[in-house]
Order: structure tokens, then sequence, then C-alpha cells
């Protein structure tokens, strides 16, 4: 598996990241177990990259896979992210990472920002204030932003604290806010240039580029300034035919199936249209109509995080 160095941080990542958001509670429910025995295959296998969250609720996971692990356990470089605002929560949030994982330093941490724009670094001075005081104490080796938006990659080029910027980018501009496909590519490009280290997400755009993805795993693999991809994956099947595909080998006829993914979300009739659903989507794809959550399925990439937040559990991706 082809490494590269994440910017000017050294650090070093393989092309293919493994996103543990999809094995989680959020969406496809492993046990801890069945995601770390997983992780820990892709591990194996030459992946020494995972993507996660303090909302994917997938620490466990990633701590069972590290676990069975002994001589490359300090190989893997694991990235987090935090949706807290405050220094005082994003304080929280480093100290969770840090005991829930058994991992002294975590590697890079994000500012959890998918759907704001440039404002981001102002309107989360403190969380962003405490992960440079991390970086400094040693807890932290990298600060970075996950973002969907074009105008907060632009601004974070110039954000001096900022080591590693996390960006959607796929080959339909799925997802992408403030801007279009070229113009994400084109500040990719600049950041990178800046000497920011940058790994994509939603390369396959929530699935729905499935029918090609080879073509969309080879759209942002080749992006100027693109270090590594986050893929989530469920399953042995899935993971061996990622791993084929960014090893440039071919897949065999009987991975060609191999994804499975959910394939459209329902709002259950049971919904009190409070609304949180819509706060959280990073896609405009939830509204609240006649009182009860409406989805937009043009709009919605399945990314899972409005379920988490239903305080009624009316959300259900099949
Ligand atoms: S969060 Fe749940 S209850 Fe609230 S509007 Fe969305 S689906 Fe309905
Ligand atoms: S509606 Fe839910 S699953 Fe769809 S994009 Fe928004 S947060 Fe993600």
């Amino acid at each position: 598996m082809k490494r590269n160095i994440l910017g000017d941080t050294g650090i070093s990542v393989s092309q293919l990241c493994f996103g543990v958001l999809p094995m989680g509670p959020n969406q496809f429910g492993l046990s801890p177990e069945e995601g770390g025995e997983l992780i820990r295959e892709g591990i194996l296998n030459g992946i020494n990259f995972l993507d996660t969250a303090q909302s994917y609720n997938t620490y466990p996971h990633i701590r069972k896979a590290l676990d069975g692990l002994k001589g490359t356990r300090d190989d893997v470089v694991i990235a987090t992210k935090s949706a807290a605002s405050t220094y005082k929560e994003m304080e929280a949030a480093v100290e969770e990472a840090r005991m829930a994982l058994d991992r002294g330093v975590i590697d890079i941490f994000h500012l959890h920002a998918a759907r704001v724009d440039a404002k981001v670094f102002k309107d989360r001075e403190g969380a962003l204030e405490c992960l440079v005081d991390s970086k400094s104490k040693g807890l932290i080796r990298a600060v970075g932003i996950s973002t969907h938006s074009v105008e907060a990659v632009r601004a974070g080029k110039d954000v001096s604290e900022i080591d590693v910027i996390f960006p959607i980018i796929n080959k339909e501009g799925l997802g992408i806010l403030h801007g279009t496909k070229e113009e994400m590519a084109s500040a990719i490009k600049e950041a990178s240039l800046k000497g920011k280290g940058l790994y994509a997400m939603k390369a396959l755009g929530g699935g729905n580029l499935l029918a090609d993805r080879k073509g969309a795993f080879d759209y942002v693999k080749n992006l100027s300034g693109i270090s590594s991809v986050a893929v989530g994956m469920v399953n042995r099947d899935e993971l061996a035919m990622n791993l084929c595909i960014f090893n440039g080998q071919q897949v065999p006829d009987s991975l060609a199936d191999a994804t499975v993914r959910r394939k459209s979300l329902i709002v259950q009739a049971f919904c009190k249209g409070c609304g949180r659903c819509v706060e959280i989507c990073p896609n405009m794809a939830m509204e609240v109509v006649d009182g009860r959550a409406r989805n937009d399925s043009q709009k919605c990439i399945l990314c899972g995080y409005c379920a988490p937040v239903c305080p009624e559990f009316a959300i259900r991706l099949v």
C-alpha cells in the first residue's frame, strides 16, 4: 500500500484510510469485536490510517482493533474530530478520545465542521485554541478541520494553526457546499501548496457513485494535494476489494458486488418535528414540513449523521 506524507506534519499515511463511521451504531451497528476484527485485518494488510469522530461512537471498535496488535500498533495513525465549540468542550473531547482509544497522543484532531463556512475559525475560536494548546502539551500531533465547504478549505489554508484539512470531494461534486467540484479541487491544491496535509472524504458520494467505483476513486486519488482517501468499510469482501483497487490490482469477479450500502432514509410516522435532524444535516437534505421531517433524496448522501440526534429514534437508514 502506497504511503504519503500529510503536508508539513511529517505524518505518513496509507493512501487508503479506513473510515470508521459506517460500521458503528449510526449505520451498520457492528459490535466493537466485529468492527475491531475488520479494522485489524485492514491494518495487517497495509492500512495504517483510521478516521473516526466523537459522534460516530466507534472508539470501542478501534480500541478492540489496537488491542489485538503488537508491533504494528504504534504505526497506526488515528484522526478524530469533535463538534465542540468552546475550549472546555474540546478539552473534554480530547480527553475522552485519549481515554477511550487508550492512546496517550491522538495523531490528528479536527474541528468537526461539516456544513459551516469560513466563519468556523472565528465561531469556534475556543475549540481551536484548545486544540493548539493540546498540541503544544503533546496530547495531539496535528490540528485539523473536516469540512464540506469550499470556503472553509480556502480559509483554512491561511490559518497557521491548521495542519490538516479533511474535505469532501468526489467526481460528481455531491455534498460540496459553497462552491463547485472544480472550486473545491482548486482550494485543495492551494492548501497543499501552503503545506497543509489533505485527505478526502466521500469519494463515493455516500454510495451514490458505486456504479463506477474505480473511476470515482481514481478521480480523488489523482487530485493534486490529496494524500489519502477515507473509505467506510463494513465487511471483509468490501475491505478486500478496496485493498485491490488501492494496491493497483485487478478486483476478482467474486468481489465485484461486495459493497453493502444503505439505500434510503425513512422518517417514521412518530417524528415530532423538533428539527434537530435539520440542524445537523450537512447537506440541507432535511426540512420540517407540517410538523414532520421530510428527506430530500436528491441531496441526501446517506451519511447517517441525523439518525443519532433524533430524540424519537424516528430516522432509519435501510
Ligand atoms: S430529529 Fe427526529 S423527531 Fe426531530 S424532526 Fe428530525 S426526525 Fe423528527
Ligand atoms: S438527511 Fe441525514 S443521512 Fe441524509 S445527508 Fe442529511 S444527515 Fe446525512
